[in-house]
């Protein structure tokens, strides 16, 4: 494997890879890699000649009162994982790599991010996309895998490689759960026991919206209400969402039917856990 953490370096390996017409596949990452990065490197290996894996903690992404500077690192650690993953190239830019001076262009997403996590954390996204666009550029990718535990990530670089026509397929790579069904993170190591005992109750609440919907509960604030509640009751977390939209458009449900995202995010003292479920409804009487 080859670490590599000069960005021009980077872009005159790829675009001598893709002269010799092989595919990439490409996993970008911010460290700290755990089961859920190991499957979409897992996948990426299996559908592509060379696999390029990207860790970078963005700052354009992480809001002033976010935790940028705390985000967890071990870089000795994922070296590891990735020479075991059988990654070929290791980006590793550093911040003033990646951003010798203020950009004069970035990225804003307009759509698909007035809702969860994008009306939370403004700017995420723009973010985001921004650093996304270069690493594009660099790495040339054929495809590039993400996790659908960040769903509204998915629908955003969706937008991305549409609008910008990006020759790149996405693949998207379902969540990697804990055996309670905690949903595997970088940040699940800032819970305490106590929170880690408790932070199960994210994918129960999905999972029981998600069967009262199967049901037929047509009425969705009470429902959020019910789950948001339950949430409150059984655990130290605060709900700062809980959302039922369509999936990838992320608009509010009309009908109850065809793709549909129930997504949520809870504060646990020094962790915000972020979770959801997507699923295809019926269209049955009721
Ligand atoms: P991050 O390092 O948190 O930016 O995540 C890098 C990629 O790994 C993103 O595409 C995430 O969606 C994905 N990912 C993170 N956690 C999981 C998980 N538990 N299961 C599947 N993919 C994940």
């Amino acid at each position: 494997m080859k670490i590599v953490s000069n960005p021009q370096q980077l872009q005159e390996i790829s675009t001598r890879l893709r002269k010799d017409q092989l595919t990439i596949g490409f996993v970008p990452t911010m460290g700290y890699l755990h089961e859920g990065h190991r499957a979409l490197l897992k996948e990426a290996r299996e559908q592509n000649e060379i696999v390029i894996m990207s860790i970078f903690v963005n700052p354009l992404q992480f809001g002033p009162n976010e935790d940028l500077e705390s985000y967890p690192r071990d870089f000795e650690r994922d070296k590891q994982v990735a020479i075991e993953e059988e990654v070929d190239y290791l980006f590793h830019p550093t911040v003033e790599e990646m951003y010798p001076e203020q950009m004069s262009v970035t990225v804003k997403v307009g759509r698909r991010t007035n809702c969860l996590c994008g009306r939370s954390r403004p700017g995420h996204f723009d973010g985001v996309a921004t650093v996304l666009t270069k690493l594009f550029h660099l790495v040339q990718p054929t495809n590039v895998y993400f996790g659908k535990k960040d769903a509204q990530q998915v629908a955003v670089v969706d937008g991305l490689i549409q609008d910008f026509h990006f020759p790149i397929n996405l693949v998207d790579v379902n969540t990697v759960r804990e055996e309670d069904g905690l949903a595997k993170s970088s940040r699940n190591i800032r819970l305490t026991p106590t929170e880690r005992q408790e932070a199960g109750i994210l994918y129960k609440s999905l999972s029981l919206a998600r069967a009262e919907l199967i049901k037929g509960q047509d009425n969705l604030e009470l429902l959020k209400k019910q789950v948001m509640d339950l949430i409150e009751r059984e655990s130290s977390g605060k709900v700062d969402y809980f959302e039922i939209l369509t999936y990838p458009r992320l608009e509010m449900v009309k009908e109850l039917t065809g793709e549909i995202i129930i997504a949520t995010a809870v504060q646990f003292g020094k962790a915000r856990l972020i979770d959801n479920i997507i699923f295809e409804l019926e269209n049955t009487p009721r």
